[in-house]
């Protein structure tokens, strides 16, 4: 376990006063004030230690010896956040995780779009419904997904119901994880479920089967490594609500730096990125683990910029850049910022977010994905670092342990016409559990290539 450090409470943090994009217009300037005091009097949901000891592990990443895989949901929801919900996205992770680590031998980092990622920016400030206009819904940190005027109003008491549903999150994550559930022993139990009668299910089974055997001889031979009894799964969201972010900000007194402890790793979106925003200044300061999205647009100059600022100490893990360009654009885009990188002496995880450039809407209205377009998009990020000699260093997917019809396609072959069945997300569509693992079987075979 890592080693456990004091956060103090500390009120007089203070902030330069710089624009922000995509933040909430809270109607009521004191109700704000009121949840961001008793949000600086709460305890840390994650210690310094922690996301030290993650660095190290992303560290690892950069320099070509280890795998991220960051999943969840897109927009966590309160009335999602019960416990069959979290055992089945853990589920998904673990599952994920054992194919690409038996797959690849390499480490796996696992780090969940879970506990906290309830804030969304929006490409629209307003949404449209049948000739009636609403503000749009900002996640449920903000207001309400129910269209109705009263419930799209942002309320800043839901920032602390967001900590709140985040502490009670990463609790049972916890306890998942290191209270057995997560034991290697258990690789066949978490393969129940329709997932196990699909294709990637049964090829799932004989992984856990030849992980029993091995486990078995090792036994045998007098090995009970601690190991296998446990795993680490970090907590990542969206640094995306500053009025939520700056008041869970503390200084830790080991050291004296600053860390955000509402999460282990928190990224700055592709919409709030500004150089001279108050996005990248704030993840300038703290010390957790940050990443950066790149989007199609992204050029040599802002990749420099961003480095030289986020990590001037060029740590091995401090800065993960997650790209996600789309499958039409990556393999033109993607090389000349990668060139950029490898001409200066900055360590970065390079990270594969095949979701967010790969949108459509389908005939229906539902916004959708092609499970053939993520591939694709993952396919491309691997022949690029391959052609550079670069270490594909993860990926980053929108993901649910559930059956749900989102995403257009894979084995499962969810159709067009299937979309309306379940579709559950409260803002993009996510894989379901088994085009997750699916897809983990192809970035194994992706990796072993290498
Ligand atoms: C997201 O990760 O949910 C997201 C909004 O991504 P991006 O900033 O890359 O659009
Ligand atoms: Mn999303």
């Amino acid at each position: 376990m890592p080693s456990p450090t004091n956060l103090e409470s500390v009120t007089e943090i203070t902030w330069p006063d710089l624009p922000a994009a995509q933040q909430p217009e809270w109607p009521d300037a004191a109700a704000l004030a009121k949840a961001q005091e008793i949000l600086r009097g709460l305890p840390p949901l994650v210690f310094a230690g922690e996301c030290d000891d993650l660095t190290i592990k992303l560290g690892q990443a950069a320099l070509g010896k280890a795998f991220v895989l960051q999943g969840g949901d897109c927009a966590e929801t309160f009335a999602a956040n019960t416990a069959d919900s979290i055992r089945a996205r853990l589920k998904t992770i673990l599952q994920m995780a054992i194919v690409l680590t038996y797959g690849a031998s390499l480490p796996v980092v696992k780090i969940g779009r879970i506990a906290g990622q309830y804030g969304k920016p929006r490409s629209a400030g307003m949404e449209t419904i049948d000739d009636v206009s609403l503000p749009s819904y900002r996640g449920d940190a903000v207001n309400g997904l129910e269209f109705t005027p009263e419930s799209r109003i942002p309320d800043p008491m839901r920032l602390v119901q967001t900590y709140h549903a985040s502490a009670s999150t990463l609790n049972l994550v916890r306890a998942f994880t290191q209270g057995g559930y997560a034991d290697l022993r258990q690789v066949h139990s978490w393969n129940q479920d329709f997932v196990s009668e699909s294709a990637p299910g049964k090829r799932y089974e004989e992984v856990a089967g030849d992980i029993e055997r091995a486990i078995a001889f090792m036994t045998a031979c007098g090995a009970d490594p601690e190991e296998f009894r446990r795993a680490d799964v970090y907590a990542s969201h969206e640094a995306l609500l500053l009025d939520y972010e700056k008041p869970m900000t503390r200084i830790d007194s080991r050291s004296g730096k600053l860390y955000d402890v509402s999460g282990h790793f928190v990224w700055v979106g592709e919409r709030t990125r500004e150089l001279d925003g108050a996005h990248i200044d704030f993840v300038s300061k703290i010390n957790n683990p940050i990443g950066v999205k790149l989007g199609p647009k992204s050029t040599p100059e802002i990749v420099l910029a961003l480095m030289d600022q986020l990590n001037p100490g060029k740590i091995p893990g401090r800065l993960t850049f997650i790209t996600r360009m789309g499958a039409g654009t990556i393999r033109d885009v993607l090389p000349g910022i990668i060139k950029t990188v490898q001409e200066t002496d900055h360590p970065v995880v390079w990270m594969c977010d095949p979701m967010h450039g790969n949108t459509k809407e389908a005939a229906s209205g539902h916004k959708t994905r092609l499970f053939d377009d993520v591939l694709d998009e993952v396919k491309g990020f691997f022949e690029v670092h391959r052609a550079l000699g670069t270490h594909p260093g993860g990926i980053h997917i929108e993901l649910t342990g559930d059956d749900v019809t989102e995403c257009l396609g894979g084995v499962g072959g969810v159709a067009e016409a299937d979309l309306p069945f379940r579709y559950e997300t409260a803002c993009d569509p996510r894989l379901n559990r088994v085009q997750s693992l699916d897809l983990a079987f192809q970035v194994a075979d992706m990796l072993r290539a290498r």
